[in-house]
């Protein structure tokens, strides 16, 4: 008997949840190379609308004049996973959103239930037919929670800080200070009342402490495979799913 042929590569969904530092960008940037599709940056857009937000001069402690704000800013994800992009407002701000004043205001911002609503109604525009990494703390249970591929990466605090400071281009005397920054976010992202970060009941958590890079795109890599491979064996592709009668 043939065997079913697996979903196209080009209509697979895989969500990458976790901390900062777990080794989430990394890890969803190399997936999407791996297997041919796109990459979604969850956490770019909300640090773009409180880049511009704090160009406008709101204050981010200000869940109304921030929903306000909000709605007027309109981002746009490049998701090419080689060269991801972020635009608000016509503005590119690839680098701005990485600034420590953006970094220190965006767990603020992304609490705020009009500001989550809007940025998923994108998130979920931007996905459409799938095909696509998307990377963020909710979206496997929130934004995606039929993705066939969940993953949540975690990883002990000492490396996450270890990994930030190094992604920052910061000395190993700064990585106190960004340990302190992650903890607090984490603190505000676990707590909030609106979607907070959380590990789906059906993800796969991935410790990738002890991980090189590599050894976690491997590993997502397998489990995308295997999704692609139920999805075949569960019978013949639909001509509306796009798979060959
Ligand atoms: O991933 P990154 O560190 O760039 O995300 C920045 C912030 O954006 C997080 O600390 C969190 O507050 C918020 N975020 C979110 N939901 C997502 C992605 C990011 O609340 N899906």
């Amino acid at each position: 008997m043939v065997p079913a042929a697996p979903a196209p590569a080009s209509r697979l969904v895989v969500a990458v949840d976790g901390p900062s530092g777990s080794g989430k960008s990394s890890t969803a940037r190399g997936v999407a190379r791996a297997l041919g599709l796109r990459y979604l940056d969850t956490g770019a857009m909300y640090r773009a609308v409180t880049w511009a937000l704090l160009q406008a001069g709101v204050s981010v402690d200000d869940p109304d004049a921030v929903a306000t704000a909000a709605a007027g800013v309109v981002t746009a994800s490049g998701t090419d996973p080689a060269a991801p992009t972020i635009h608000a407002d016509g503005v590119d701000v690839s680098q701005p959103i990485r600034s420590p004043e953006v970094t220190a205001a965006v767990s603020a911002v992304s609490a705020v239930r009009q500001v989550r609503s809007q940025l998923v109604e994108v998130q979920r525009r931007l996905v459409g037919d799938g095909g696509v990494v998307v990377e963020g703390r909710d979206i496997g249970s929130v934004v995606l929670p039929d993705a066939p591929v969940k993953v949540f990466l975690t990883a002990d605090n000492r490396a996450r800080a270890r990994r930030r400071t190094a992604q920052d281009g910061g000395a190993d005397s700064t990585r106190d200070a960004t340990a302190a920054d992650l903890a607090r976010r984490d603190r505000l992202d676990t707590s909030r009342t609106v979607s907070p970060l959380a590990v789906a009941p059906d993800a796969v958590v991935i410790d990738t402490t002890t991980l090189s890079l590599s050894d976690a795109v491997d590993a997502v890599v397998a489990l995308a495979r295997a999704a692609q491979q139920r999805a075949g064996d569960e019978g013949p592709a639909r001509p509306e799913d796009g798979g060959v009668p």
